[in-house]
């Protein structure tokens, strides 16, 4: 059914291996989850201003330690968790953890602004709104330092329902960010019925697969349309100096990827915002 109705589908015993696994994994976060989030570990990647090197903040990405298959990166686990909408604690828990963490280098290293993904599973459930409200309460984090990265999806297209969730939100002084601009259903429809204040460009658009040499031009007229509107752009998997340099060509103002640095722990992140403020 998860295919779609009204066609056949064959069974296959590599199918019901995969399946026996995926069950495997779907017990083994259930028990994290009971275990107070056991196994969870949340990785900070640096986003940068593209005007020189100076720190924006950070974007939270969720990592998981499974005992039996070990370190694992959230394309396994996150769909799982959101079939069965075990994201919306694990959610919940990624927000007290990030905005705790900023709340912490915020008041070590000044200003900074933390990122975190809300999945339209989580949008889906109305009480996110006061989820996320109540966690920056309880870090006692000003909403201004908070980004919320939505995707959108073809299941939930309802810009009334959006904005009446993103009243709130925008009300306390929080961001909201378009993730994987360029590649949803309705990117452009989001932009005009929303009050969006930032557009992340989906790293496809710089990725070496181009075959007919119109990424670039797309960039740029994204980049350009979104400085009209006096939105926010930043761009995201940039790899090499010369991304960067088109990047900024375009007048793209902010971005993270590899080429500034990897998603880290916090420890190791720690010590990156200690070296910039000594200045080395
Ligand atoms: P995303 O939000 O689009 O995150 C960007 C992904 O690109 C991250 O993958 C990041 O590690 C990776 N990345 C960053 N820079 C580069 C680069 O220069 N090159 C390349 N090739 N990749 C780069 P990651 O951490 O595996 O996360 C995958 C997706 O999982 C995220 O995509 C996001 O949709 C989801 N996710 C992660 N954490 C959370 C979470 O806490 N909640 C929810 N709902 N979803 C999450
Ligand atoms: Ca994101
Ligand atoms: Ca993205």
């Amino acid at each position: 059914k998860k295919n779609g109705k009204n066609r056949l589908s064959f069974f296959s015993s590599d199918d019901y291996k995969e399946n026996a696994s995926r069950m495997e994994l779907l017990k083994e976060l259930r028990e994290s989850i009971r275990n107070n989030f056991e196994g969870f570990e949340l990785y900070y990647q640096l986003q940068v201003t593209s005007n020189g090197y100076r720190l924006k903040g950070a974007e939270a990405l969720l990592r998981y330690h499974s005992k039996q298959r070990g370190f694992m990166s959230p394309v396994v686990f996150i769909p799982l968790l959101e079939q069965t909408e075990l994201i919306i604690p694990v959610g919940k828990w990624v927000m007290r953890q990030a905005f705790a963490q900023c709340a912490l280098w915020r008041k070590k290293y000044g200003d900074f602004n933390i990122s975190i993904n809300i999945s339209y599973i989580q949008l889906k459930d109305k009480s996110i709104v006061q989820n996320v409200i109540n966690a920056a309460k309880e870090a006692k984090l000003p909403g201004n330092a908070i980004t919320l990265e939505v995707t959108e999806s073809m299941q939930l297209q309802d810009y009334n329902y959006f904005n009446s969730m993103f009243y709130y939100w925008k009300e306390k002084g929080m961001q909201i960010s378009i993730d994987d601009f360029g590649t949803g259903y309705s990117s452009l429809n989001m932009l005009k019925e929303a009050p969006v204040d930032e557009i992340k460009l989906d790293m496809r658009f710089l990725s070496a697969a181009d075959p007919y040499g119109r990424a670039e031009e797309i960039l740029h007229m994204i980049i350009t349309m979104g400085n009209h509107m006096k939105l926010s752009i930043i761009a995201e998997g940039v790899e090499t100096e010369q991304q960067k340099v088109m990047l900024q060509g375009f007048g793209c103002n902010k971005a993270q990827g590899y080429f500034y640095a990897r998603p880290m722990r916090k420890a190791e992140y720690t010590e990156l915002l200690r070296k910039e403020k000594a200045g080395n």
